[in-house]
Parts: structure tokens; sequence; C-alpha cells
């Protein structure tokens, strides 16, 4: 399906940013300073999702604008791009009192909200950044340390979208092994954006459903006759 065009996507983005700014849709209202929607280039080939605003963030609208927003610029940086490159979110919108973690209930009100971003963005590559935001989006219990560096493919807003899990940029900050991680995993990001769009999941599974139905080929006569 042809997609609308980059401004019409905008706008529509422009609206849903209203919408959230409004919204009280869980308890997380009432103790929020700013929602923090996400910012960067709408119409973005590369999209991180982080788990929640902090202290920082919540004071500012504006998400990753503390010491791991740092940090994520500056890996940024080292692979050519910057902020305004790419869009940046997160699983909730607004911060959790004392930053504890995002409940069940919170992730369900604003998940339609993420969902809803990567529909109108359209990025071809989502990085998760920690286990919230790559469990939620890769629909997986597994956690970011078996799956971080391995790009995954997964229906999202409607397209086929190459999923690339990483650590979470505060956890990098508290270790210098996770830190090398995700600077070597970051380091593949440029090759994986350069990559032809996945295949669609349905057509994958078309193919494997035709080859299951074609008939058996002829056996081999290995004895001759
Ligand atoms: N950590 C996050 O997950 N998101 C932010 O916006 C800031 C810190």
């Amino acid at each position: 399906m042809q997609s609308r065009s980059a401004e019409e996507r905008r706008e529509d983005l422009v609206k849903l940013y209203r919408e959230a700014a409004a919204c009280e849709r869980c308890p997380l209202h009432m103790t929020r300073t700013k929602v923090v929607f996400g910012s960067g280039n709408a119409d973005a080939d590369l999209m991180f999702v982080g788990e929640a605003p902090g202290q920082h963030e919540d004071l500012q609208g504006l998400p990753f604008v503390g010491r791991a927003g740092r940090l994520l610029e500056q890996l940024l940086e080292e692979i050519g791009l910057e902020r305004g490159d790419v869009f940046i979110a997160n699983v909730l919108q607004s911060r959790p009192p004392g930053n504890r973690d995002p409940q069940p209930d919170e992730i369900d009100a604003c998940k339609p909200f993420l969902h809803r971003k990567i529909e109108l963005i359209e990025p071809k590559v989502i990085c998760t950044l920690g286990n919230f935001a790559t469990k939620l989006i890769t629909r997986s219990q597994r956690g970011i340390t078996g799956v971080h560096g391995r790009p995954q493919v997964h229906e999202l807003g409607g397209r086929t979208v190459r999923v690339y899990p990483l650590f979470h940029p505060a956890a990098a900050l508290r270790s210098t092994n996770t830190l090398g991680e995700l600077r070597a995993d970051f380091a593949r990001l440029p090759a994986l954006l350069e990559e032809p769009p996945p295949v669609p999941l349905g057509a994958v599974a078309a193919v494997a459903a035709a080859a299951q139905a074609a008939p058996e080929p002829p056996q081999m006569d290995l004895f001759g006759s």
C-alpha cells in the first residue's frame, strides 16, 4: 500500500501529540510535570524506544535529555548521525514517581500511542533500548541480555519493520562491559539501515505453506531396475 506523504503523517503526529498532552488514561498524569511524547525527525528511518521519562525529561517534556541521553547522542555521533536525524520515544510518556519501573497497566494505557507513532513515522529500523521496550515491541519475554545486537523482523504499525534490541544507555553508564557491547551493536546500525526492506512475514508464511503443499519430488531410483 502506498504510504501517505511525510507532510500528512507529520500533521497527524502533531494531532497525536495534542492527544497525549491531555491524556489521563493512567494515574501517572496526576504526578507528571510534562508529557514526554518523543522528539526528532517525524520521517526518520531510525527510531529509538526507551523506557520512561526521568526527572529531567519530565521537567523539559523531551526524551533522553539527562546523562543517558548524552550517551545516546555520543553513540549516534560515532556512527555519523545526530539527534535530529532520528525519532526518540519511550514506552511510557509520563514519568513514574521516583523512576520506578513502569507498571503493566501504565504500559497498556500508553501502548496505543507508541504503535501509532511507529505507524506515522514509518521507520526502517526500531532500536529498543533495554528490557521494557524490547519485551513490548518484540511481544516476547526474552530479556535484553539474550537478544541485544540481533535484528528481528516484526509487523508493526501495518508494516514489516526490523527491530534491533540494544542495551539501555543508563545500563551502559553503570558498566563498562555493557558500554562496550552497546557501542559494538551501534557500529552495526549503519549497515542495517542500508539493508533492503524485510520481506513481509505474511509472504514468508505463504511461501512456506506453498512449499509444504507441493507434491514430493519423485524418489531417485537408487538401485536401477
Ligand atoms: N531513560 C529512558 O528510558 N527514557 C528517557 O527519556 C530518559 C531516560
